[in-house]
């Protein structure tokens, strides 16, 4: 098949490139390089079946292939809060033109959407069915709000278009390929231990996070983009874990000396998260399998390579 990966030079994008590959297929990376980088696709620049593309998705494209991951959009708050007016056009303007492509095209239209649809639950763990609690006007808003609209323009090119849509819910998901200034929290700790600086919580680290191996993930979205059910489904690992925990353990693993310092939480960060995979189990028969200590210690390898 030939496949168009949007964002596919990020963290989760290469590394669902890398799989598409080895699979065998034609593979088009779309992105305009803001959080991603040519030297996570780099192994493949040169292979026939591999195409980089640098495109804004809020700009018009026509192109032909048979699926479409479209992932392009910063993830972390650093990044997705230091230009919010793009992070709304690139969800909203972008996502729209996706879709008029996948329409066009009649391809097979995979949404990377995310927990954060959810806001701060009151609703715990969360189930799909959850409609959320998300402040519109707050600075997480240009994201939440942003992929909300994404779900929405889903489901109505979906029964207005015929456009056949696959929607993922993403819960924090980590690995190899994390940028060290990405600012989230896994790699801001791990970095911070690898180089002896105090770690960061937030807060007073009580809130909880649930955290995904990047490649149990790629393994849900090809699952779910080749069932045959449209979603929206929670992808994410339900091991749960406060701040401060997740902490403690990256500090045991790097460094049992090295400090905590705390520090203001942001405004609206929610306070706890966990999925419900009720439906990833019985739609795709999917679950995690990397369990968080095994996943962060290929994380760690891949920055203390990177940074030595
Ligand atoms: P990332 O920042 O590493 O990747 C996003 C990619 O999109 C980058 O390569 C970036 O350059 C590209 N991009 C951004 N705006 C673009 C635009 N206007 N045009 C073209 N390309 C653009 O983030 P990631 O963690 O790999 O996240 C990938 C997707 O998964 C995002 O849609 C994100 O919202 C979603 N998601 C991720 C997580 C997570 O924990 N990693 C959780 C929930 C949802
Ligand atoms: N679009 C695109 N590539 C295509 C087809 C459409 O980028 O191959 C864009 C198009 O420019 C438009 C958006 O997708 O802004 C929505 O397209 P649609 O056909 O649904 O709406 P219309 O063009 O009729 O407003
Ligand atoms: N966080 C932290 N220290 C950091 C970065 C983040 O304590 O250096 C906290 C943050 O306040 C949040 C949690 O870790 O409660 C997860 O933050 P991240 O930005 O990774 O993801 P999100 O808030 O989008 O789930």
């Amino acid at each position: 098949m030939r496949i168009l990966v949007t964002g596919g030079a990020g963290f989760i994008g290469s590394h669902l490139i890398d799989r598409l590959m080895e699979a065998g297929h034609e593979v088009l990376c779309l992105d305009n390089f803001y959080t991603g980088h040519k030297r996570n696709v780099l192994k493949w620049l040169d292979h026939p079946y591999f195409e980089l593309i640098r495109h804004d998705i809020t700009e018009p494209i026509r192109l032909e292939v048979d699926q479409i991951y479209h992932l392009a959009c910063p993830a972390s708050p650093v990044h997705y809060q230091y230009n919010p007016v793009k992070t709304i056009k690139t969800n909203v303007i972008g996502t729209l033109n996706m879709l008029g492509l996948a329409k066009r095209i009649k391809a097979r239209f995979f949404l990377a959407s995310t927990s954060e649809v959810y806001g701060d639950p009151e609703v715990h763990p969360q189930p799909e069915d959850y409609r959320g609690n998300v402040n519109c006007t707050g600075i997480r808003s240009c994201y939440d709000e942003g992929k909300r609209v994404a779900e929405t323009l889903a489901f109505d090119y979906h029964r207005q278009n015929k456009v056949d849509i696959r929607v993922a819910r993403i819960f924090n998901t980590y690995g190899p390929r994390m940028l060290e200034n990405d600012g989230r929290v896994v790699s801001n700790f791990i970095v911070q231990a690898l180089r002896g600086d105090p770690l960061t919580v937030y807060g007073d680290g009580s809130q909880t996070r649930s955290f995904c191996y990047v490649s149990d993930l790629v393994e849900g979205f090809i699952r779910l983009m080749n069932s045959d059910y449209i979603g929206p489904v929670n992808l994410g690992n339900p091991g749960e874990y406060t701040i401060l925990e997740l902490a403690q353990v990256i500090q045991n693993m790097i460094n049992p000396d090295a400090e905590l310092v705390f520090k203001p939480l942001p405004q609206d960060d929610p306070k706890q998260r966990q999925p419900d995979i009720t439906r990833a189990k019985t739609y795709l028969d999917w679950e995690p399998t990397i369990p968080l200590k095994e996943g962060l210690k290929l994380t760690i390898e891949d920055f203390r390579e990177r940074l030595s």
